[in-house]
């Protein structure tokens, strides 16, 4: 007995040692802060820029025109007064009626072709807002207004950069293009499409894009203290199927025990239980490896030692809506359709489901996953809309270094980690025509600024201008 207690007392010392050992061994990699002086900027000008900006009614309707085709024409010429030398150095496309791409020629030609993106549109109106979201209002050290954040302030701050960089004569040794589009809010077709089109119609490569899709989170993930530049290398993908139950249909006095409803309510339940299989592989496991070494001791202990905590961990996140998306496909069901009336059984009832992909699914693996775990076999599964995931852009080449150094020169001590867009942007189009694309806003973002995007009182500080100013000036600057 003695003895027995005796090995299972070593066994508990050695397995401490080990966690120890391997938490010690867990620590982040030390890369050097970039030194030197940030460009300065008038950071009042860059927020006045983008209160003219707001002004301008780029609305983009979920539905429908938009109601002032004008305000396009306008914010267009405008670009023109309000960025002189970027406009007047750079070359100009117009594609799919609104969107321009200006092309500023690079000085080597052997050198890498680059767009860099943001939309001009900007969603409608919501709820009481406490300034006129159409004033572009500059109070408190913000810029109030619909797209402050989303994302005429990214918009402004790129182009005041350039701006200032073609006034001083310089000239990348890239081709860099930069695309303005019209109607990301509602899908890109018009933009990002045509974007897309001329390039391949005009042949021209591009290596690597850059868009929104990501900021620099502040504190968004609680274990850590400091400050996250996400550099998105992906965004998921977007599909819905209607799954279809029939029943006899008839008089609700004289139900059958099984009815349309009863059986979609079951395939729905099934689904409900059976959650598409995710974990740390892939994608999900850089994002988190790269975070881990930076977190508080206990969090770190569980992710150094994932051969054994790894179930644990999995679990943990998959608690939280935020972290779950970044670990799997995620199944949301929408929309309902069953009888008209109160007192009729349907003969059809339905329920819109819709997945958003990450990476390692795709629509037939999804497919799949329903006919695996919808045990009726008389239930229809029919695929409304089907987009994929984007391709993984690299994290370890040069352009990657290239946005990282940029972030480290602004920001500070940051956590650079290549991360995952768990919406839709204009680079769903990018990533499928260049060879890396890249989701990254030089914004520094907190829990705060999360319900301001799209919704009501949406506002930048005007030291996030003149931050993405800085940015934009110090990654261009180098390229
Ligand atoms: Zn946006």
């Amino acid at each position: 007995m003695v003895r027995i207690l005796k090995v299972l007392g070593l066994g508990v010392l050695l397995l401490l040692a080990v966690l120890a050992f391997n938490t010690w061994r867990y620590a982040p990699t030390t890369t050097e802060t970039p030194q030197g002086d940030l460009p300065q900027v008038n950071a009042m000008d860059v927020a006045q820029k983008l209160s003219q900006a707001i002004q301008f009614k780029t609305i983009s309707h979920p539905f429908g025109d938009p109601d002032r085709p004008e305000s396009y024409d306008q914010f267009l010429a405008w670009l023109g007064t309000a960025f002189p030398a970027a406009t007047q150095t750079m070359d100009r496309v117009l594609v799919g009626g609104h969107t321009p791409i200006y092309v500023w020629k690079g000085s080597d030609p052997t050198a890498e072709t680059i767009l860099v993106s943001g939309h001009y549109d900007v969603v409608p109106i919501e709820g009481e807002w406490s300034t006129d979201p159409w004033a572009g209002t500059i109070k408190d050290g913000y810029v109030w207004g619909r797209g402050a954040l989303d994302m005429k302030g990214a918009v402004v701050s790129l182009l005041h950069a350039i701006d200032q960089l073609a006034a001083t004569g310089f000239q990348p040794r890239s081709t860099i293009y930069v695309a303005i589009t019209q109607d990301e809010e509602i899908g890109g077709d018009g933009g990002a499409a045509s974007v897309v089109d001329y390039f391949q119609k005009e042949n021209i490569k591009i290596d690597w894009s850059l868009d929104e899709g990501s900021f620099v989170l502040r504190d968004i993930i609680s274990t850590i203290d400091k400050d996250i530049a996400s550099i998105n290398v992906a965004e998921k993908g977007y599909m819905t199927v209607e799954i279809i139950a029939r029943g006899a249909g008839g008089h609700s006095s004289l139900p059958h025990r099984d009815t349309a409803v009863t059986k979609l309510a079951t395939a729905i339940t099934e689904l409900h239980a059976a959650p598409i299989p995710g974990g740390l592989t892939g994608l999900s496991a850089d994002f988190f490896d790269t975070l881990g070494p930076h977190m508080t001791l206990p969090e770190r202990v569980l992710f150094a030692n994932q051969w054994l905590f790894r179930p644990l961990i999995e679990g943990v996140l998959s608690g939280a809506n935020t972290t779950d998306a970044m670990l799997r496909t995620t199944t949301a069901p929408t929309m309902l359709k069953g009888s008209e009336a109160e007192n009729i059984l349907p003969q059809k009832a339905s329920a819109f489901v819709n997945f958003r992909l990450h990476p390692r699914d795709d629509q037939t693996t999804v497919l799949q996953h329903l006919k695996r775990h919808i045990t009726n076999d008389h239930i229809d599964i029919e695929v409304v809309t089907a987009n994929p995931a984007s391709p993984v852009a690299s994290h370890s080449n040069a352009a990657f270094a290239s946005l990282s150094n940029a972030a480290r020169h602004v920001f500070g001590d940051v956590v650079i980690v290549p991360g995952l867009t768990v919406g839709g942007t204009d680079s769903s189009r990018y990533s499928q025509y260049a060879d890396h694309s890249y989701r990254f806003l030089p914004f520094v973002f907190t829990s705060e600024d999360i319900a301001l995007l799209h919704g009501r009182d949406e506002r930048i500080s005007i030291k996030n201008l003149e931050r993405a100013v800085q940015y934009y000036k110090v990654l261009l600057g180098g390229l």
